[in-house]
């Protein structure tokens, strides 16, 4: 039977859920076309979350953070996607870079980097893609080779969101390219490190306003103290224990941009007249308005649900995470594309709010795990899982078949 876990919300969690809501509304919500078009960074919405010590809440107490946990990060990343998509994925990937530190780091590694996240003052990323390796992530090419008490890292990172703001960058490397199940490290990288560096600022559909980058790690030098856990060959375990805990953020992103585009097309089907009545009276208009609140609604419990399993350190989060991240970004691409519909041709337009939505939404089914990678997971798990079933064989009949002296036919029921 699967487990039940109660799912209830802080005092504190709330809270910080009403301060994004703030930041939202006065910095995100009025300035994200600009930025979009610009394809600049809100920095002034980033300074607001970061003075309210937003940064710190999915950090440990004792590293710096409020320990808030991955439900609150997940409540403020719906309230920021709400009024701008990219700078929610912008605030998640601070938690993204900083996951593999706090499920793996050293206590040095803690105590050293944490408290700067928390405080604001180191913008994370988390480089693991490659151009040859995006799903296949267990397929690097980036080397890490040791000689003496130096590490050396060589080669290029694809896609490194926060890229050029971020001061830490969590890169996976292969160090030893001999083992199956042991062949990457993760590496704590600075951006003054000599050696790394932006080769190109990627030019994107949508979330235009985050920076996304080509980084590139040309002989970047490092001590043991930046191998994450200070043993070599637990990057794979680390990236992985890391995106399960990520997922949530990422949902939420996908949480926050159904619900903004579903309440900007209710208002907007209130306010826009055809036929001499407001189109929100058309029971076409109210049935897709309809549709869009339930599966935003269904996908906004599905995350929370997951961000509390993983707050309780639940051992199956795996296949919840993928769950809620694969169907909530299906449910940001549906309502997204419906909210369209209900802005009709206004809905086309670039001065218009929401075509936005509609291509920010796009890449939630693509990155921290394409949702074709996230249906692996899930069906894999679920049949691991089916072999706890065996009950059910008592009412599946066996059928047999008799051959009369031919081959033998054999059972496949
Ligand atoms: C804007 C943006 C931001 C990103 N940010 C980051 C970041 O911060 N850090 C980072 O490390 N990466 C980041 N990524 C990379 C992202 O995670 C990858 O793009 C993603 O994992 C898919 O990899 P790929 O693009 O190489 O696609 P591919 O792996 O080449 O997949 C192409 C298609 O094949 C399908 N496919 C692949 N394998 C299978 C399979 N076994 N079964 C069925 N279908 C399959 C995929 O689902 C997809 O539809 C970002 C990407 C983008 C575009």
């Amino acid at each position: 039977m699967n487990p039940l876990f109660n799912i209830s919300f802080s005092d504190a969690q709330l809270a910080w859920r009403e301060k994004a809501h703030e930041i939202a509304v006065k910095y995100l919500l009025p300035n994200a076309l600009k930025h979009d078009k610009d394809s600049s960074f809100n920095e002034e919405a980033f300074q607001a979350a970061a003075d309210a010590s937003m940064l710190g809440v999915w950090i440990p107490k004792e590293y710096g953070g409020s320990g808030d946990g991955i439900l609150a990060l997940a409540l403020m990343v719906e309230e920021f996607s709400k009024a701008d998509p990219a700078f929610g994925v912008a605030f998640a990937v601070n938690a993204l870079g900083s996951i593999p530190i706090i499920v793996g780091g050293t206590e040095e590694q803690k105590a050293k980097y944490l408290p700067r996240v928390a405080a604001g003052k180191a913008a994370c990323a988390f480089a693991l893609s490659e151009k040859f390796a995006g799903s296949d992530a267990g397929g690097l090419s980036v080397r890490a080779i040791k000689d003496g008490d130096t590490w050396t890292i060589r080669g290029e990172k694809k896609w490194t969101t926060n890229g050029s703001r971020a001061n830490i960058i969590t890169c996976f490397a292969v160090t030893d390219p001999e083992s199956r199940s042991r062949r990457i490290s993760a590496f704590i990288v600075e951006d003054t490190d000599p050696g790394f560096s932006i080769k190109k600022l990627e030019d994107k559909m949508g979330i235009r306003s985050v920076p996304v980058c080509e980084t590139v790690f040309d002989g970047v030098q490092v001590g043991d103290d930046r191998l994450i856990g200070g043993t070599p060959g637990l990057g794979f375990k680390h990236s992985m224990m890391t995106l399960d805990l990520a997922r949530p953020g990422v949902a939420a992103q996908a949480v926050g941009t159904a619900a903004g585009a579903l309440e900007l097309a209710t208002v907007y089907a209130g306010r826009r007249k055809q036929f001499g009545q407001a189109i929100s009276g058309f029971q076409m208009i109210q049935s897709m308005l309809a549709d869009m609140a339930q599966q935003t609604e269904a996908a906004r419990w599905l995350v929370y649900a997951t961000a509390a399993q993983a707050d309780a350190g639940h051992k199956g989060v795996t296949k919840i995470a993928a769950m809620a991240k694969c169907f909530a970004t299906d449910v940001a691409v549906k309502v997204a594309t419906d909210a369209v519909q209900i802005f009709g041709g206004y809905g086309f337009m670039e001065d218009y709010p929401i075509a936005k939505y509609y291509r920010d939404a796009k890449i939630l089914q693509i990155y921290e795990g394409t949702n074709q990678v996230q249906r692996m997971v899930i069906a894999r798990n679920l049949i691991k899982e089916s072999g706890d079933l065996d009950y059910y064989n008592q009412v599946i009949p066996t059928e047999t078949q008799e051959s009369f002296g031919a081959e033998p036919v054999t059972a496949n029921v």
